[in-house]
């Protein structure tokens, strides 16, 4: 089967392997029907992902439907649609008990599909612990509406979750890329009292605009001004970073009301620095990625229930033998692209 591979430094090439097998009893073997690029994989193509293994299939943002199970799986069976979470978890350690699964303890254990392991930019995927990386899709969900489930949507919901946003909260979400589309949508679920989405781009603060007419957009440099604008109490009272730059990540902090939470959901490039004695009496609480991935059931509950629709973001679709050239728009952005549906050939 062909596999978009990791074969060496800075290089992903398509390579052929065979379809994989069940090598434990709690694995299950997935026929991937669409999958997408994350700048995740991004990431790695670039080398800021240490632990990514030459060798392996990329890609951790995939549907599918199941083809074989371990015997030890029983909350799927061959047939039934899935989505595949990005992360892999145990669900009996430490960590997996409380909810923390993105530091499961097991070998296999956090993002490992697609990083340390064959992942979903193939035809057929092994996913270990089926039954927690496993969600079946409802019926009245397309692949198209599920493609994000366990990935940026889940890290959505996450960034969403642990921010502990009321109904009475100014929130500003930096960054309006996949991922923090995402988050928007997942944060307009709690109903605060106004969002503010501030993004560089502006064809992307068109399309937030666009889809959300009432979020307020701004760019960068009006960030601090809109945010005090907009906030009653000097600042926003969360902040969720998603944008991953080192300007970002002060934005993040300066925009942020005394005592508030901000989020940190992007991954960076650099050691981003605390100026403890510029925050000094901000009180501030820091609450830092990666996602907790494991809600995914719950997130395919408000796909079905139209509450949740990230098919919009789906800006360009590529087959399976054309990826590479996906990959190219995806980093560059051509034709405004957000994010690329991949399709089996
Ligand atoms: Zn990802
Ligand atoms: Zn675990």
């Amino acid at each position: 089967m062909k596999s978009l591979t990791y074969v060496g430094a800075g290089q992903f090439a398509m390579t052929d392997k065979p379809i994989p097998e069940i090598i434990h009893p709690k694995d299950a073997i997935v026929r991937v029907t669409l999958s997408s690029i994350c700048t995740s994989d991004l990431h790695i193509l670039h080398g800021s992902v240490p632990r990514a293994r030459f060798g392996i299939t990329v890609g951790h943002e995939m549907v599918g439907v199941v083809t074989e199970t371990g015997t030890e799986v029983g909350n799927v069976k061959p047939g039934d649609r899935v989505a595949v979470n990005v992360e892999t978890f145990c669900g009996e350690c430490f960590f997996c008990r409380h909810g923390w699964v993105n530091n499961c303890t097991d070998p296999d254990g956090g993002w490992a599909l697609g990083c340390r392991i064959d992942g979903g930019q193939t035809e057929y995927v092994r996913v270990p612990f089926a039954d927690n990386g496993l969600t079946p899709i409802p019926d009245n969900v397309t692949d198209r509406q599920a493609l994000f489930v366990g990935d940026i949507l889940a890290t959505g919901y996450w960034a969403a979750k642990i921010s502990e946003i009321s109904t009475d909260d100014t929130i500003l979400i930096i960054g309006a890329g996949p991922t923090g589309l995402c988050t928007l949508q997942c944060v307009m679920l709690r109903e605060p009292r106004h969002v503010i989405v501030c993004e560089s781009n502006e064809w992307r603060r068109e399309f937030v605009r666009s889809q959300y007419p009432q979020v307020t957009v701004c760019t960068p440099e009006e960030c601090l001004s809109t945010v005090m604008q907009n906030s009653r109490h000097g600042g926003a009272d969360r902040v969720i970073e998603v944008a991953g730059s080192d300007e970002s990540f002060r934005m993040a902090w300066m925009c942020a009301r005394p005592n508030a939470i901000v989020t940190i959901v992007a991954l960076y490039n650099n050691p981003q620095v605390l100026p403890l004695p510029d925050m000094y009496g901000k009180n501030l609480t820091f609450k830092t990625g990666g996602v907790d991935g494991c809600d995914c059931d719950e997130i395919l509950r408000l796909i079905a229930e139209r509450k949740i629709d990230t098919t919009p973001l789906i800006t360009h679709e590529f087959p399976l033998n054309r990826i590479l050239e996906a990959y190219d728009m995806f980093e560059h952005g051509t034709d405004n692209a957000i994010k690329i549906a991949i399709t089996p050939d």
